[in-house]
């Protein structure tokens, strides 16, 4: 990074927040966008629906030319998860797996998330023990007994979190993968973890009472934090009261500018609500990163 305060950071690297990147770069601000290619939706797919593109085409591929693009206007892709985002003196700290930044806007582009576990007792408990949110419902969890289950960076930030609420933390994955920082941070925590194994079924009767592993051992739990993955814009836009669409309350509100009512903050493609299409998200990351841009450059302007 060139300067201490990134002008726009952009949360994502689907075709929302590259779109956003390219427009934003090319007024002349400093961008960095956060994010793995390969959990874009677009990374897995086949595309024969946008526009000046014939044929079917690999989305994995398509997204290599948008990165490539981007670059060359001076952007900078960094393939970490942003674990966590605060309001500092009208800038944003933004916290990611291997650091922190500063910056002076932000694009929310990490699509949609909350993937499920797939196992019995989860829709069953869902609301009843299960959740999605760490950031949401760990106050709900306080002196319990709690587990949370995911390989990736949202899961171990999550355990983390869980510490400061609930009296035993475990954490359940197959196949950690997260940066080194990270990795350090949880050996010297008191999360309890179970590398290696994964949940067969949640059990309980009103509630929670324990989770079936798949080595054929039982752990005693009222609440189960799912967290596969990286955290989603909800869960970093809780702490920053960024408003949610009132009618699904999954998605976040923009105006047309694409922003959100808390200023220097803006949303593109799927975490912005349907069409979940490729060309809407771009649409979505043009205007975002145009405005958020301006918006970044006018507060250097200013100071
Ligand atoms: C199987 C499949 C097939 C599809 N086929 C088509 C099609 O043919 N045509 C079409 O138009 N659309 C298609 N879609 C939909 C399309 O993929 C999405 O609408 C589009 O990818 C949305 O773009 P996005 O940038 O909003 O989100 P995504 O592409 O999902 O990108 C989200 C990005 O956010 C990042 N991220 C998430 N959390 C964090 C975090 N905490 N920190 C940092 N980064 C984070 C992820 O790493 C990812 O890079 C398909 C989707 C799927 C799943």
């Amino acid at each position: 990074m060139k300067n201490d305060i990134i002008d726009v950071l952009v949360v994502g690297s689907g075709p929302a927040g590259l779109q956003a990147a390219l427009h934003a770069v090319r007024k002349k601000a400093e961008v960095a966008v956060f994010g793995k290619l390969d959990a874009s939706s677009i990374h897995q797919a086949h595309v024969e629906n946008y526009l000046c593109v014939a044929g079917v085409t690999n989305g994995a591929d398509m997204l290599a030319v948008g990165v490539a693009q981007i670059r060359k206007f001076g952007a900078e892709i960094i393939a970490e998860d942003i674990l966590g985002i605060e309001a500092r003196d009208g800038l944003f700290l933004v916290r990611t797996e291997g650091g922190e930044y500063m910056a002076r806007a932000l694009v929310l582009a990490t699509g949609t998330s909350r993937k499920k576990l797939k196992v019995e007792g989860e829709k069953e408990f869902s609301g009843r023990g299960v959740s999605y949110c760490v950031d949401c419902d760990a106050n709900f969890f306080r002196r319990a007994k709690v587990a949370v289950v995911g390989n990736g960076s949202a899961a171990v930030d999550g355990a983390l979190t869980l510490l400061n609420y609930a009296s035993d933390v475990f954490l359940i994955a197959k196949d950690l993968d997260i940066a080194p920082e990270l990795a350090a941070k949880l050996k010297e925590s008191a999360v309890q973890v179970k590398n290696g194994v994964w949940v067969e079924k949640i059990q309980g009767r009103n509630g929670v009472e324990n989770i079936v592993l798949d080595d054929g051992s039982t752990l005693a739990v009222e609440g189960v934090f799912v967290e596969l993955g990286a955290k989603g814009a909800i869960e970093l836009a809780v702490n920053l009261g960024v408003a949610l669409d009132m009618a699904t309350m999954n998605h976040i509100e923009t105006d047309r500018q694409m922003k959100t009512n808390v200023i220097g903050i803006y949303a593109a493609g799927d975490i912005a609500g349907p069409p979940y299409q490729m060309a809407k998200a771009v649409g979505d990351g043009c205007v975002a990163g145009w405005n958020a841009a301006n918006y970044a450059n006018k507060l250097k302007r200013e100071a």
